[in-house]
């Protein structure tokens, strides 16, 4: 059957990415050709390439010849620090805005202008830190930021108020407080070290605090969350993941946006991961002009499975400063899980998720399945846009007994099953409305008119 072309299909009718803000002498990327051979056989070595990572706007020149003004570069760079290995650079195809990685790694003035409704920290992390570094948002788990270096500072950084602003790692004293913090909150039974990029310190600081957050018995998982399978593979070395092994279980997350990044050595680094028992997955940010395209993504997604990373989250840009031009709308997202679900295994589907700004934390966003529901039935659509009936039992059944522990806290699930009867918002005129009469009926000694 032929379809009659709707706009979304229609690569031109697409806005175009906006014009570079570099004045840009030609695209081609010539001097990263060159790059692999200025390592002196070091390449491999991930503290030469933290070492040597283009730092300033004469360094990136020399790599990317077609950069000509940089004056207004070096007020982006002044407010949002540059770092960009000299192996992510390698991934450069493009000097120009057409590419993914350039994009993801090279500062435009663009960062500079923002909306009124953005924040430095839309989620409200430093609100949940009880103790200085440590965010506590979930009942059972918490964030450490344990640096705030990165191997390449991300122009769609979510951290970009930490990420680079100083290139410093949590002290022993600092990680003493949290330990203790942990120690003294049972609940907390998962914990993400994070940063910056944890994976940038040394084997002897990130085993410090591996064993710090082992000394806590509640303490069941750890995960890691970091970029350097994408941009610093070389980091993940035999003696790394020795380490990490020896504090099992330890879960790591990292953060593959475009099929680009696929490469070898990336496949490598999580070889050497998965093959020591350490899970890897994946947190894609969906960026405009980079990797929002359903097509796209199906490519990065299979592309991760290939390599036995799961396809975690795909997130909605968050509402940060300095990100905004790379921001889509939510609907993009919703796309691109219709586009997904049916044509890739479940098991290569990321969940889409907005974080939520004031830290309403993560809120899973999908394409509604149920068409409409009665007593009796509940109508489903699959991808393919069929409908089919699904019947409820007839007798409808208890669920199962279980005597384990219920959170106390009553959110919406209490709602769905009876144990609570309403939420009801904190700030509205209701609030005030029947507090003042509470206490007038108290007051007036028990006569109720
Ligand atoms: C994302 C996040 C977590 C982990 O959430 P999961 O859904 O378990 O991956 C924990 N704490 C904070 C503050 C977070 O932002
Ligand atoms: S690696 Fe992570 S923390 Fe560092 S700049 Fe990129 S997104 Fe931000």
């Amino acid at each position: 059957m032929q379809t009659a072309p709707t706009s979304g299909d229609d690569e031109s009718a697409e806005s175009p990415v906006p014009l570079a803000t570099m004045p840009l002498r030609s695209s081609r990327a010539s001097g990263l050709a060159t790059l692999k051979q200025t390592g002196n056989g070091r390449w491999h070595d991930w503290r030469w390439q933290m070492s040597n990572r283009i730092r300033t706007a004469a360094q990136l020149q020399k790599f990317i010849p077609a950069l000509a003004d940089t004056s207004e570069f070096e007020k982006v760079i002044a407010k949002y620090p540059m770092a960009i290995t000299p192996y992510y650079a390698s991934l450069i195809r493009e000097a120009n805005l057409s590419d993914p990685v350039f994009q993801m790694a090279v500062p435009q003035t663009r960062e500079l202008w923002d909306p009124p409704f953005l924040a430095e920290d839309p989620l409200e992390e430093e609100e949940d830190m009880p103790v200085r570094g440590l965010v506590h948002r979930y009942p059972d788990r918490a964030l450490l930021i344990a640096t705030t270096t990165c191997a390449t500072y991300c122009r769609h950084c979510t951290r970009k108020r930490v990420a680079g602003t100083r290139e410093c790692s949590i002290s022993a004293a600092r990680m003493q407080a949290v330990t203790a913090y942990l120690a003294d909150h049972p609940e907390i039974t998962d914990v993400i070290i994070s940063g910056g990029d944890p994976l940038t310190m040394s084997t002897a600081a990130i085993e410090h605090i591996l064993s710090s957050l082992r000394s806590v018995p509640s303490i069941e998982v750890i995960r890691i969350g970091t970029r350097a399978p994408v941009t610093l593979p070389q980091r993940i070395t035999d003696e790394l993941v020795a380490v990490l092994r020896r504090y099992q279980p330890v879960w790591v997350n990292t953060h593959f946006n475009h099929p680009n990044e696929l490469t070898e050595e990336a496949g490598n680094a999580c070889a050497r991961l998965v093959d020591a028992g350490i899970p890897v997955s994946n947190q894609t940010v969906l960026l405009r002009g980079i990797n929002d395209n359903p097509q796209l993504m199906e490519q990065l997604c299979r592309g991760l499975v290939r390599m036995r990373v799961r396809p975690y989250y795909l997130f909605q840009c968050d509402l940060v400063r300095g990100v905004e031009h790379l921001r889509t709308p939510l609907s993009r997202g919703i796309e691109i899980m219709e586009y997904l679900r049916g044509r890739l295994s479940g098991l290569a589907i990321p969940t889409f998720v907005v974080d939520a700004p004031h830290g309403g934390g993560k809120i899973p966003v999908l394409p509604s399945y149920i068409v409409t529901t009665s007593p009796t039935h509940t109508v489903l659509r699959n991808f393919e846009g069929m409908l089919i009936n699904y019947p409820d039992p007839v007798i409808a059944p208890e669920p199962s007994k279980c005597h384990l522990r219920m959170s106390a806290a009553p959110g919406v699930w209490e709602l769905a099953v009876g144990k609570t009867s309403m939420i009801v918002p904190e700030n509205t005129h209701r609030h005030s409305r029947r507090d003042g009469r509470a206490t007038e009926r108290l007051s007036r000694s028990g006569d109720p008119i």
